[in-house]
């Protein structure tokens, strides 16, 4: 069925995020609080990423949106799963 053929969300676990040494993730620190500061979602232990942000993140980072994707599941910001986003997605 189409739904299960559906990228995962690509969510991001903001806890593990907070957590990392700063150097490493500070672009995607300032960019995520871009995002909630935009939306006015603050509380939240998790949040929801455009899959077009993941490309705005990627070029951030000088990576391939796959590699970023592998680097942020390392990091466990990212479930494993999110790696269907862009297998899905790129190409
Ligand atoms: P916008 O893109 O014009 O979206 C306006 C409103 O439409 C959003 O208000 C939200 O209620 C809804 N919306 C748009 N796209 C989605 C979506 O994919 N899923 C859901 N659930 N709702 C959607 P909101 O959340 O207050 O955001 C205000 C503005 O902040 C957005 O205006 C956009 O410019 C920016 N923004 C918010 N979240 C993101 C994000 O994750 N990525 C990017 N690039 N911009 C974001
Ligand atoms: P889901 O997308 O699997 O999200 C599960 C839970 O993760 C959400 O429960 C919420 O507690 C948290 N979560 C996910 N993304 C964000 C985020 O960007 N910010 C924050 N603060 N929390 C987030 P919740 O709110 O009870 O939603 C349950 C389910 O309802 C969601 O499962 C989704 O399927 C649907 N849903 C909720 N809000 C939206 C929405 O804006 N757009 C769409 N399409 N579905 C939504
Ligand atoms: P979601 O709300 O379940 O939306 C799933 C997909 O439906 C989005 O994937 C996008 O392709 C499309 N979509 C939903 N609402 C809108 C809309 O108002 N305008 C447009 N142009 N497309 C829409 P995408 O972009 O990869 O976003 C993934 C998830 O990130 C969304 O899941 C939502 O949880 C979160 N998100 C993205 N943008 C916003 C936003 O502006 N505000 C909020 N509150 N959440 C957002």
């Amino acid at each position: 069925n189409a739904a299960a053929e559906l990228p995962p969300k690509l969510m991001l676990n903001l806890e593990v995020l907070q957590n990392l040494g700063e150097d490493k993730a500070a672009p995607l620190l300032r960019y995520v609080a871009a995002i909630q500061s935009q939306r006015g979602d603050y509380n939240g232990r998790v949040l929801s990423i455009r899959q077009d942000d993941l490309r705005t993140l990627s070029v951030i980072f000088d990576l391939q949106p796959s590699v970023l994707v592998d680097l942020l599941i390392e990091w466990g910001v990212l479930d494993p799963d999110a790696r269907r986003a862009v297998n899905f997605d790129t190409d």
